[in-house]
């Protein structure tokens, strides 16, 4: 037996339960919220959102100088981007559309990052021209290109190298970067030629480097690797080509706890492990203490998001499962059938009855892929009940699609009481205005 309410540590942070047995977050009665805007709807907690913020300037900055950058991919918003800039954060973009989104917005450009293993002349180009703080340079093709674009805007541009530690951080295969066998970032043996290059290219400015070696990488073991492999890479590129590593990003990838079950390192421990690490090799081999860059973004943003639904049809297979539909699915959570995520759920109304059934939750779209959680007990269910599931607020809407034409989800932000729409559902306008007859 499961009391729905044991699940409220995955919710955010102000999550609670009213006297009428409804979820409550950010002040606002989830059920309430369903019926007002519809559903599926993304509900985003703004205190949870600042306290995350917080919580990695301290953790992180209390022991070492860090510079924090979020990596816009795990949810961009206008609302969203506004709350960080106020925060102080930079951001981690990965596209020419990610650069004009902020941009568009007004985000101070000095502080973002630009890291991708493919970026056109193009997308260099509006870097460039939008007064970007780094270019993350990814291989020697880019590095090439970079100097050429640069050399014809007459800008000299601040750069990092991504290398590629070959270290396996152990999460899912298609969540893994910083291993031998990976798209992104340069061998060792590679990053030499990129560095005795990059040395005599007056177009560029290498501050430092860089490496990222997943996502939802549930142990600090893998960053305390990639840190000694890089920390005796940047000393012996010291002595040979008098390297100065002023910055170094050890990227993001901390992971975000999507079940009771599931144990994750907190942010402290995270930060213990990398600043310690880093501390202890400066000092061991008399390097200059670099600036850190971390660049969270599943982290920041996951557990301040919850995901409503209503539900539909409910299928009985005697003996084998019960098919709970619900009226979203792979469109807007991807997550379960790309790399196996696993999520919780709770009826929102029913916050504290028992578990008394096994159901599975299913989406609506045309793919047998589209389960969003398999086997969860939850109370006896009902079409019309209102779903609710935490840890939704990274990469779910960022990887949602139109898939068999269904318009991706209202999102708000909660705080006191008010919900504040921060992006509309879409509409079949916006489906249909791209095609040219
Ligand atoms: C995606 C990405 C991140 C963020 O990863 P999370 O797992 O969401 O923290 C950080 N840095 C780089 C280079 C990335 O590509």
């Amino acid at each position: 037996m499961i009391e729905q309410a044991s699940r409220l540590p995955l919710f955010p942070l102000t999550a609670e339960i009213n006297e009428k047995d409804h979820l409550v977050i950010g002040g606002c009665d989830m059920v309430a919220l369903a019926v007002e805007f519809g559903t599926p709807l993304y509900v985003y907690d703004e205190v949870t959102l600042r306290e995350k913020c917080t919580e990695f300037k301290r953790e992180f900055g209390g022991r070492y100088p860090t510079t924090v950058n979020y990596s816009c991919k795990a949810f961009i918003n206008k609302a969203v981007l506004k709350l960080f800039a106020e925060e102080g954060l930079g951001l981690d973009v990965v596209s020419g559309g990610e650069i004009g989104y902020a941009q568009a917005f007004g985000f101070p450009m000095e502080r973002i990052d630009f890291p991708g293993n493919n970026k056109s002349a193009d997308e260099l180009t509006i870097a460039l021209e939008s007064g970007i703080g780094r270019i993350v340079v990814d291989n020697l093709d880019e590095l090439e290109l970079l100097q050429k674009i640069a050399r014809q805007l007459n800008r000299r541009q601040k750069i990092l190298l991504r290398l590629s530690p070959g270290v396996n951080p152990g999460s899912h295969r298609y969540e893994t970067t910083g291993n031998r066998d990976s798209k992104f970032g340069m061998l060792m043996e590679v990053a030499v030629k990129a560095i005795e290059n990059t040395l005599s290219i007056p177009e560029v400015e290498l501050t430092g480097l860089h490496f990222h070696i997943g996502s939802q990488v549930t142990d600090t073991v893998p960053y305390i690797k990639a840190i000694g492999i890089i920390l005796d890479f940047a000393i012996e590129m010291k002595e040979k080509y008098g390297f100065e590593l002023r910055e170094l990003s050890v990227g993001g990838g901390y992971a975000h706890r999507y079940i009771l079950d599931e144990k994750v390192p907190s942010v402290s421990d995270y930060a213990d492990a990398i600043t310690r690490t880093l501390t202890e090799k400066c000092q061991e081999s008399g390097l200059e203490s670099p600036q850190l860059i971390i660049e969270p973004g599943r982290s920041m943003v996951a557990g301040a998001g919850v995901a409503l639904y209503t539900t539909g049809t409910i299928k009985d297979i005697p003996g084998i499962r019960r098919y709970v539909s619900i009226d979203g699915g792979m469109a807007d959570n991807v997550l379960p059938a790309f790399y196996q995520v696993s999520f919780e759920a709770v009826l929102a109304a029913k916050m504290n009855y028992l578990g008394t059934e096994k159901v599975t939750i299913c989406g609506k779209y045309c793919e047998s892929s589209d389960i969003l959680i398999r086997d969860i007990v939850l109370p006896e269910i009902t079409i019309g009940d209102i779903i609710a599931i935490p840890g939704c607020g990274a990469y779910n809407l960022t990887e949602s699609t139109n898939y068999n034409m269904s318009f991706r989800p209202a999102v708000v932000m909660v705080k006191d009481g008010d919900a504040r729409l921060i992006r509309r559902r879409e509409t079949l306008d916006d489906l249909t205005r791209c095609d040219l007859v």
